[in-house]
């Protein structure tokens, strides 16, 4: 029995099908870290961007496309795919090669939507034009948040204020965009109440999506830096699946959770290495949500019961 709104279940209950993100490389870069705005990127990011690095090994979208399509047709045929444009910042750079860069997307085979990860600060209305009129059924534009607060996001080397993340969201929905906001629990110097009004602040906005996870330490930021100093100090599992089960119950049943879990790579990791188990991650959440009678929109829309859409 499932206790949020999940992604599957978002496109389950609209197709009647499973869809399958593709993640793509598509050699964007950041104005965080290319010495537009800063060199150094925030500090929970190292050079990759979260990224594979296949574009810079000269590896093609389309490649990159086939490629995963297949290893996951083998597993399961009757899926349908939408593309994810996830490492740096993908709509930093001219609208130009942005149009170019979604009509290659929009022409991959079998390609039924995509989600487009960039910051708040690299969109204008030209950009949001072109997101807006993309042949697609499902176009998501997900931007990285982080926190409502100023000071964390001074000291975590963001480089753009909350209120240009506000203005953006508002710009991207009056074109009929859905928005899914990033942020993080356990950001250097925030304590819990911190993360919950980071959370109540994205859900008074026009989102449609929520993506949560803790911070993880990856191997050549500065916050690895930070951690091997001992100035940083991860949460702990517990403390994460509390900050959740506190957390969950405030966010209308209508936000569809994109994640609650970061996806670290293994090789990566300096800490917490329980980020790396995702599924166990999981059943902790629901094990936790569960012996506390809590579910998603509980203390907000839906405080009868559990949405039976929700599945499970
Ligand atoms: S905005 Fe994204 S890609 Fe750029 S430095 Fe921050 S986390 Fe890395």
């Amino acid at each position: 029995m499932l206790l949020w709104h999940t992604l599957a279940a978002y496109f389950r209950r609209k197709y009647g099908y499973r869809v399958q993100k593709i993640p793509l490389d598509a050699n964007a870069s950041c104005p965080n870290r290319d010495g537009t705005l800063n060199t150094h990127g925030c500090v929970f990011c190292n050079t990759k961007g979260a990224g594979s690095g296949l574009a810079e090994k000269g590896i093609s979208l389309e490649s990159q496309w086939k490629y995963w399509q297949h290893k996951y047709l083998t597993t399961d045929a009757n899926r349908a795919f939408m593309a994810y444009l996830q490492s740096f910042s993908n709509t930093y750079c001219t609208a130009e090669h942005l149009a170019q860069l979604l009509q290659r997307i929009s022409a991959l085979p079998n390609c039924m939507g995509i989600s487009i990860g960039t910051r708040p600060d690299c969109l204008d209305s030209r950009k949001l034009e072109l997101i807006a009129s993309l042949p697609l059924p499902e176009v998501w534009l997900e931007l990285g948040l982080q926190s409502c607060h100023e000071t964390t996001l001074t000291r975590i080397n963001r480089h753009h204020s909350a209120a240009c993340a506000e203005q953006t969201i508002h710009s991207a929905a009056s074109y009929g965009i859905k928005i899914c906001g990033h942020l993080m629990a356990g950001l250097p110097d925030e304590d819990e109440q911190m993360f919950q009004e980071s959370v109540l602040w994205a859900v008074s906005l026009p989102i449609a999506g929520i993506k949560l996870h803790n911070v993880y330490v990856p191997e050549g930021s500065t916050l690895g830096k930070q951690y091997l100093q001992k100035k940083y100090l991860p949460l702990s599992s517990d403390e994460y699946v509390n900050m959740l089960c506190n957390a969950l119950p405030h966010i209308p049943s209508s936000i569809v959770m994109h994640r609650l879990t970061g996806d670290p790579s293994p090789q990566e990791l300096l800490a917490p290495a329980w980020a790396a188990n995702k599924r166990a991650l999981i059943t902790e959440i629901h094990r936790a949500m569960s012996a506390r009678k809590l579910w998603q929109g509980c203390k907000a829309d839906v405080p009868e019961k559990r949405p039976l859409w929700y599945g499970g």
